[in-house]
């Protein structure tokens, strides 16, 4: 069932020189040096650990520190329609190297049940009449077959002690603003975090879709890093629907959003002449938003 598994090779960005595979017999975590090389690792690890799945240390080791997610396998990863906004993308696109097409996608969401009147809704040449989100795409999940998880998410192995194997997300530092606030939201006054009360399972009964194995509790979360996530998660979304209302006065086709997103984003820092005092912004810069368009 699991010999499709890929080989990954993650560079953790912080220094760390550990890696880590799953056993492919027994399911449990090895650890090894990154600075062996591909080839390396194959000979060293040989036929014991053929397939598996390469995570940077640090990434679990922060998601460790999280406790609850510690032994997960991720079911909000894979339950969820994740809105992304243009400072994502343009971070994922520019400083990333990854490709648009790759990560994102527009989902359908004529109910406002993925925008949650948080994220902003775009329309398209193709299809004038339906609100798009833009959010992170999913792809099959080859733990449980049939259904669909984020495409970061990495899964690893099931053993005795993880029925449903384990999840990590491989963009753990860059992941989405979205992703950093969960599960939590801002009270009125934008001052205090919320605790989403986390339903058994976040679609279809599926167990690949069942969510946290008990409720979160203050003491899980960082309450400063918590607040800060969710501000900034707030102020990237609503400049993101002023972006929106830009986009939709005029919708293009899909295949354009990207290269439109990368202009406004790249036009973010004037240089101090234009809008540098409070008497120069409109009340909503929707006029150099335009112009930087
Ligand atoms: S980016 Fe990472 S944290 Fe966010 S949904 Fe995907 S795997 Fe999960
Ligand atoms: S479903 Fe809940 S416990 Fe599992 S990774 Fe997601 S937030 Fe953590």
């Amino acid at each position: 069932m699991y010999r499709s598994w890929q080989m990954y090779f993650l560079n953790s960005g912080m220094g760390s020189s550990d890696f880590a595979g799953c056993d492919d017999k027994s399911g449990r975590v090895v650890w090894f040096d990154s600075r062996l090389s591909d080839p390396d690792v194959k000979r060293v690890l040989g036929d014991r650990f053929k397939p598996f799945l390469i995570i940077s240390r640090s990434s679990v080791r922060i998601r460790s520190q999280m406790g609850i997610c510690d032994s997960c396998h991720s079911g909000c990863c894979r339950s969820f329609a994740v809105p992304i906004s243009g400072a994502d993308i343009h971070q994922f696109t520019q400083y990333q190297n990854k490709n648009f097409w790759d990560f994102a996608c527009r989902w359908e969401d004529s109910e406002g049940l993925i925008s949650r009147n948080l994220a902003p809704h775009f329309f398209f040449e193709d299809a004038p009449d339906v609100p798009f989100v833009i959010c992170l795409k999913h792809i099959p999940s080859v733990s449980f077959p049939g259904t669909t998880k984020c495409r970061f998410l990495m899964e690893c192995l099931p053993d005795d002690d993880h029925p449903k194997g384990l999840g990590r997300c491989s963009i753990y530092h860059s992941r989405p603003h979205t992703c950093r606030s969960f599960p939590a939201k801002l009270n009125d006054d934008s001052e205090l975090a919320i605790l989403y009360e986390i339903p058994t399972n976040g679609r279809n009964g599926e167990p690949a879709y069942d969510l946290c194995p008990r409720q979160w509790t203050p003491a899980d979360l960082d309450p400063n890093e918590t607040i800060q996530s969710l501000v900034v998660a707030k102020y990237e979304m609503t400049f993101f629907k002023k972006i929106a209302v830009i986009w939709n006065q005029n919708p293009g086709p899909w295949n354009s959003f990207p290269e439109f997103i990368n202009i406004i984003y790249a036009n973010r820092i004037s240089s101090g002449q234009v809008g540098n005092s409070s008497q120069d912004q409109s009340p909503d810069d929707s006029e150099s938003l335009s112009n930087a368009a």
